[in-house]
């Protein structure tokens, strides 16, 4: 026998058994998108390796380490998106969609990032993002926030999810600050490995957000960025904490949370979890105001942020949700009536229309082998239709209240008022 072939690393298989989570969780997005009138975009998961590297940044782990890229037949850089802001700004830009006026967007589908595979952590994953282009002040900031905070809400798992925010100040700040770091860091040189040592270099903020414990001190005593940002830059930051405090809205604001990312400005944000071991990020964003420039557009603002799918449908799988059974099994007991049985189901769906579950069991075999696989199903009615009550155009049907038999030409109808309880 030959060697079974096995998914690629990092790439995983979402089973029928947890669609249900994953339904529920997107079922929710879609409700609170319609719900505060973000419109969908679907953006291709291919795009050119130069709009990652002139957006999310050289310097960041992401495009320097993380990403899918590879020569199309034609030679052209090309990568696996590993983030969706980018592709949705590149398609703004192209299409006109930002020229004099404000968009709100939201797209859900799969991101690729090239790290090491662990729970919660993986290769090829699903992202639920949100951009908005074009608003100024921190009022769409908040939206952001109450957008993640309805959601966990609706999915039932507020108190599993705990908002961070920061302020990275303007670029001017973040420039002037930048150095502040690079002096600190420089100090205990001999205390940053390799890589460290690489974004003492290029990207100093990263280091704040180190988990490496040799370097708890120096973060910690490390200059904060709040200290030396514009009064602006700070008022914006303090009527956005103002007005969550005003709406009830808990969060914590931690200065060292500065986002793997480049385009961030001002405003950042994470909802985090104790729930998920190490892997603690649920969703996170914040202002990008320069990317859309950045990306040969007209200057806009522009906020954002992105949830991990699996990371929110784990969170919800711990609530173990049941499985979907079907309303409705049909069996044609007696296999030359298989076809006639079939037919006749599909006239029972036409009746009752698409919102009934209903399935059809194909597999024949004894009566008693059809019994036993209709209670394994777990139908609310199973249907064993024989010849003898083909014949007499009646179908017996089996419930947790035990056997009826029911004229074919009736069982819609009975199904209807028999079965209606939960169903609408
Ligand atoms: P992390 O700190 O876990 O690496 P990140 O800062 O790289 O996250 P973002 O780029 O902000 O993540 O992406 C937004 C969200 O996407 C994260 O909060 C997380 O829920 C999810 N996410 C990111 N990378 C992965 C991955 N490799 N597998 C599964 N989900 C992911
Ligand atoms: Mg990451």
């Amino acid at each position: 026998m030959s060697k079974t072939l096995q998914a690629i690393r990092g790439m995983r298989d979402i089973l029928p058994n947890e669609m249900t989570t994953f339904h529920t969780v997107e079922a929710g997005i879609r409700e609170l998108m319609h719900g505060y009138h973000y419109q969908e975009i679907r953006l291709p998961v291919l795009e050119s390796t130069e709009l990652f590297k002139r957006s999310v940044g050289e310097e960041t782990d992401i495009v320097g380490k993380e990403m899918y890229s590879f020569l199309s037949r034609s030679d052209e850089p090309m990568t696996l998106r590993p983030e969706g802001t980018a592709g949705c700004m590149r398609a703004g830009i192209e299409h006109g969609l930002f020229y004099n006026q404000t968009q709100k967007f939201w797209y859900l589908g799969p991101m690729f990032r090239y790290e090491r595979p662990q729970k919660g952590r993986y290769r090829q994953f699903q992202q639920w993002g949100v951009e908005a282009v074009g608003i100024e002040g921190h009022q769409i900031e908040l939206e952001m926030i109450l957008l993640g905070a309805r959601l966990w809400q609706i999915l039932g798992i507020t108190d599993k999810i705990q908002l961070q925010v920061n302020s990275l100040g303007s670029p001017a700040c973040r420039q002037h600050y930048r150095a502040l770091l690079q002096k600190h860091f420089h100090q205990a040189r001999d205390q940053l490995n390799e890589a460290e040592l690489q974004r003492l270099a290029r990207n100093p903020l990263r280091l704040l957000d180190s988990k490496n414990p040799a370097l708890a001190e120096l973060i910690a005593s490390a200059p904060r960025l709040d200290m030396h940002m514009s009064n602006e830059a700070k008022a914006h930051f303090a009527a956005l904490t103002q007005a969550l405090t005003e709406m009830g809205i808990s969060f914590v604001h931690n200065p060292h949370l500065v986002r793997g990312l480049d385009y961030y400005q001002h405003t950042v944000f994470e909802w985090v979890t104790e729930a998920l071991g190490a892997q603690n990020a649920v969703a996170a964003g914040g202002r990008y105001d320069g990317l859309i420039e950045q990306l040969g557009g007209q200057p806009s603002s522009a906020v954002g942020f992105a949830m991990g799918v699996e990371r929110v449908a784990a969170l919800l799988k711990e609530d173990s949700i049941p499985k979907v059974m079907p309303d409705v099994a049909v069996f044609a007991v007696d296999n030359d009536i298989a076809v006639q049985v079939q037919a006749w189901t599909e006239s029972l769906r036409d009746a009752l229309g698409l919102s009934w579950s209903i399935t059809m069991d194909h597999q024949g075999g004894s009566h008693k082998n059809q019994s036993k696989r209709a209670d394994k199903l777990g139908a609310r009615a199973s249907l064993l239709i024989d010849k003898d009550a083909w014949e007499a155009k009646a179908a017996p049907i089996k419930t947790v209240d035990g056997w009826v038999s029911v004229p074919l030409g009736k069982v819609a109808e009975w199904l209807r008022l028999n079965l209606t309880q939960e169903k609408v």
